[in-house]
């Protein structure tokens, strides 16, 4: 068997494990990722970038139609094999040779293969089903950054049917007439929205409703226009068992008896994290479980105590912090420097907003939902703040109504929410949903972070004629 030993070992090489051990190289410490499939993680070939690229041209031509003049411009319909061929591209087909030379030109060795902990500090690489073992040692520290996968409902005759999930949806070569959703949340509205633009007939059955973590204007605005699109969105409909046919028909029978067909079904009902074959169970932690961390993300016990003596570190999706890769990415920074600051027997700034916490996991996460129209949120909702106990107060404002929407769009339909902190005159909250708000939620995200008082957000002044100028209307629906 061989034999290997570095300062740090990660388990997982998606965008969280390739950060955490770039940065712990560029600290002076060696590095080691173990990955099983491809390095870059589900972000890069089944998540992020292809499901964008399979929603940005449709956006486009959406926007070309909302314009006098360019509108006349547009003269044929979407080019479905050229989405696709798109994605492709930024899919890299599929292969990770340069995320593979860029982790050669950091410094950073790469196992392929099933990594599992095998003892403190210890990690066994399996390489292939029957392939050799390879025994790393981490003399300072292991991170799991494994991340997770798509969550298959218990529904009867669900896994028989071999419904698509996320990852199915992502890689399509081809456009289903007829796609049946189940699920309304992010990964659901996200396709429904791409694929009914390829040309599927698409049926969303949204058991809590579309977006029900967000804001509920949200979920109507999307509703709406995914009705408008032409999906059948059914709020409340809930699915009770599936069964695909001979001819690959998908039939859905909903609780209330009704029978839903399709010709693909796709499953986006969630996440389960992928600890089910890392050896948990070796280090008296349960298989198949998220996996909790303190401040500087080191993994402890349902007790709260760390794993021996803080050597086991877990970032990204798989500690359930925030599922999504910048977030996960933020963490992978802070996990990094804060184990060379450990090995180099340094000061670890772990007080709120300090340099070796993810503090912005808690109450400042930026997302943005690619659907028509865009969801851009950061920090709390109305309803999360009023959860946490924060005496708040509620400013929302007609996104329409600000001079840079109407010239953007014509028709331009919106909605900004900003959730005030009343005791700290601090923004804690802000959702917006319109036409290309994504591009908008950085601001937001500053104010929330910087906790900018209102006074003093009084002085940013949006640039005329921009949808930006929203700010300003929005401080002057509070009152100065
Ligand atoms: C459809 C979809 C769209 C999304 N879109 C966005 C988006 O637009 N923006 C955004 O910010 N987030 C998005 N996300 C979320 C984002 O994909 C994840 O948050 C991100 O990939 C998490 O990164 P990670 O490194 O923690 O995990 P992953 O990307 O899942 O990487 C984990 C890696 O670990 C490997 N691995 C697992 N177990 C082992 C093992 N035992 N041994 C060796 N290797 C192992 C896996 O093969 C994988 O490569 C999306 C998710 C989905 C499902």
């Amino acid at each position: 068997m061989e034999n290997a030993t570095y300062d740090v070992v990660v388990i997982g090489a998606g965008p969280v494990g390739e950060n955490v051990a770039d940065r712990v190289v560029q600290g002076g410490l060696t590095a080691a990722v173990v990955e099983r499939e491809l390095v870059g993680g589900e972000c890069s070939y089944w998540a992020c970038m292809p499901t964008k690229a399979l929603l940005r041209s449709a956006s486009a031509l959406r926007a070309a139609r909302r314009l006098p003049g360019a509108r006349e411009a547009v003269t044929g319909d979407l080019d479905a094999a050229a989405v696709l061929r798109r994605r492709d591209s930024f899919a890299s087909n599929w292969s990770d040779d340069r995320q593979v030379s860029w982790l050669d030109s950091a410094g950073i060795a790469l196992y392929r293969g099933q990594g599992r902990i095998s003892s403190d500090r210890g990690v066994e690489v399996q390489v292939g089903e029957d392939g050799p073992t390879v025994s790393l040692t981490a003399r300072r520290a292991v991170v799991v950054a494994t991340g997770s996968s798509a969550l298959i409902p218990d529904v009867t005759g669900i896994r028989e049917a071999a419904p698509w999930t996320s990852r199915e949806a992502a890689v399509a070569s081809e456009v289903p007439a007829r796609l049946a959703v189940i699920g309304g949340g992010v990964v659901a509205s996200e396709m429904a929205t791409a694929f009914a633009s390829l040309g599927s007939v698409v049926t969303v059955l949204a058991r809590d409703g579309v977006l029900p973590l967000a804001e509920p204007f949200v979920g109507e605005r999307v509703t709406q226009s995914l009705g408008e699109a032409g999906v059948s969105v059914r709020l409340g409909a809930e699915a009770t068992s599936v069964h695909r046919d001979g001819d690959g028909t998908v039939h859905l029978t909903l609780t209330d008896g009704e029978q839903v067909e399709a010709d693909e079904l796709l499953v986006a009902t969630g996440r389960t994290p992928n600890t089910q074959d890392i050896g948990l169970d070796r280090i008296g932690l349960k298989p198949g479980a998220w996996l909790t961390v303190d401040d500087t993300l080191r993994v402890v016990d349902e007790d709260g105590a760390l794993v021996g003596d803080g050597w086991l570190y877990a970032a990204g999706d798989v500690n359930r912090r925030a599922l999504l890769t910048h977030q996960g990415k933020y963490q992978a920074r802070a996990v990094g420097d804060v184990i060379v600051v450990r090995a180099k027997g340094e000061a670890v700034e772990d007080g709120r907003w300090g340099r070796h916490v993810a503090t912005a996991d808690e109450r400042a996460v930026p997302q943005v939902v690619f659907t028509d129209p865009e969801v851009a949120s950061v920090g709390l909702t109305a309803a999360a703040a009023e959860a946490a106990g924060l005496r708040i107060r509620v400013v929302d404002y007609d996104l329409a109504a600000v001079a840079g929407s109407a010239l953007h769009a014509e028709g331009y339909q919106g909605n900004a929410r900003m959730v005030v902190d009343e005791d700290r005159q601090v923004i804690v909250g802000c959702t917006l949903v319109g036409p290309d708000v994504a591009e908008l939620l950085h601001a937001a995200t500053i104010a929330v972070v910087g906790e900018v008082p209102l006074d003093r957000l009084w002085h940013a002044v949006p640039a005329f004629p921009t949808v930006s100028e929203v700010w300003l209307r929005l401080l002057e629906a509070y009152g100065r």
